[in-house]
């Protein structure tokens, strides 16, 4: 059988692969540590839950408009204007199956054969995916640990060709828990508005960030760059609801009515009663917000300290989501090989960096008991002291 050209060129997840490979170690009985899944070890909290039960049980079991519960979407509009200073109203806001429809109905919705997209890399595995998915172009530009894995301003201009449509913006980030400052995302900014290209700004670990750091979502730099920006967003990370599968896009109206096109002739609305927790996320107390980025910071300071103290691996202090992206290079192991060999000989689970466009790197999710952490950094210690 012939498959699609467009599938040829595009590879399987390597995080839900090794992520896969994990849990069937763990399911034979062994004692794996897993540093691999981009997932909140939490439990969603209470009263998120509540508000989907009660949804439930009142009949919120039916289908519901594409996109999404007029409810939801103006919580949404209400928290883009209050925490991210976006002026939106409900039109302005579609609700996905989690971020990554979010992202996948924007590009199947605004990218055609020949449009070039700007993706810095190390970058979200699915972005230049989903790109090939649409038959555009994926441009990475490289960053390295010198720029603190963020590019600047006079790369994105390097980058941009009359093929240019979209630019993809990830801070914090996914692998390099990277932030860009506000001011830096000012010049961008104003790369991206003399260019007359759009950007869109997948802000999903907006909520976890360190250090004083600052998230300044980029379409609140002015309003002529509103009219050219899309965020994406979700409630997987910030609510630890990564199986709810609710995200959202906010954008001008005309984009919205073509990405919720696209979802109405594919998965139709999200989930009606996940919707309803999704509300209560967003409208109820924040405080479950903080006292996951409480856990959160004490198991960063202790898996940054663990790694950096591995003779062979040096890690830069992360700003933002729960990631740490480590630098492997001294062990003279490529990435795929280091996290085979790694799950293998120590049951210890992290995702190569080659999966990223890093492959002198691996990425280590730190949403995991302090237990866990501690453990699985003696393991990788034994692993490296045995390769170099
Ligand atoms: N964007 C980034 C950078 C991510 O890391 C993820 C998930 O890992 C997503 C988007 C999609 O999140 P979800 O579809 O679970 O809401």
């Amino acid at each position: 059988m012939e498959l699609a050209s467009r599938i040829e060129q595009v590879q399987p997840s390597l995080t839900l692969e090794i992520t896969a490979k994990a849990n069937a170690m763990k399911a034979a009985g062994k004692d794996v540590c897993s540093f691999s899944a981009g997932e909140p070890d939490f439990e969603t909290p209470f009263h998120i839950r509540e508000a989907a039960k009660a949804a439930l049980d009142a009949g919120k079991t039916r289908y519901g408009p594409a996109a999404g519960e007029p409810k939801l979407r103006e919580a949404i509009a209400n928290k883009l204007q209050r925490d991210n200073g976006l002026s939106y109203t409900s039109d302005n806001v579609a609700v996905t199956n989690g971020g990554k429809q979010s992202l996948f109905n924007l590009i199947m919705a605004m990218i055609q054969p020949g449009d070039e997209v700007i993706i810095p890399s190390p970058y979200w595995v699915s972005y230049p995916e989903m790109v090939k998915l649409a038959e555009g172009t994926p441009v990475i530009i490289h960053t390295d640990a010198s720029t603190g894995f963020r590019i600047t301003p006079d790369q994105l201009r390097a980058a941009i060709t009359p093929k240019t449509k979209l630019f993809v913006l990830n801070s914090p980030s996914n692998p390099t828990g990277m932030v860009y400052p506000p001011d830096e995302i000012r010049a961008l900014a104003q790369v991206i508005v003399e260019s007359d290209i759009w950007v869109v700004s997948d802000e999903i670990y907006e909520k976890i960030l360190y250090d004083g750091a600052e998230h300044l979502s980029i379409g609140a730099v002015s309003p002529e760059l509103l009219e050219r920006t899309i965020t994406s967003n979700g409630f997987a990370k910030a609510y630890a609801m990564t199986g709810w599968r609710v995200g959202y896009l906010a954008a001008p109206p005309a984009i919205i009515k073509a990405a919720t096109s696209i979802q109405g002739h594919s998965t139709s609305n999200v989930c009606t009663f996940a919707q309803y927790g999704a509300i209560a996320a967003l409208e109820e107390s924040q405080d479950c917000v903080q006292e996951m980025l409480d856990a959160f910071t004490q198991r960063r300071k202790v898996i940054l300290d663990g790694l950096n103290a591995i003779p062979g691996i040096s890690c830069l202090a992360p700003n933002g989501a729960f990631y740490m992206f480590a630098d492997i290079s001294k062990t003279g192991m490529k990435s795929l090989d280091f996290c085979k060999d790694l799950l293998e000989e120590q049951y210890v689970a992290a995702i190569p960096g080659v999966a990223f466009g890093a492959d002198d790197y691996i990425r280590l999710s730190y949403a995991a008991s302090m237990e866990r952490i501690e453990t699985g950094l003696e393991r990788m210690a034994k692993f490296v002291k045995s390769r170099i």
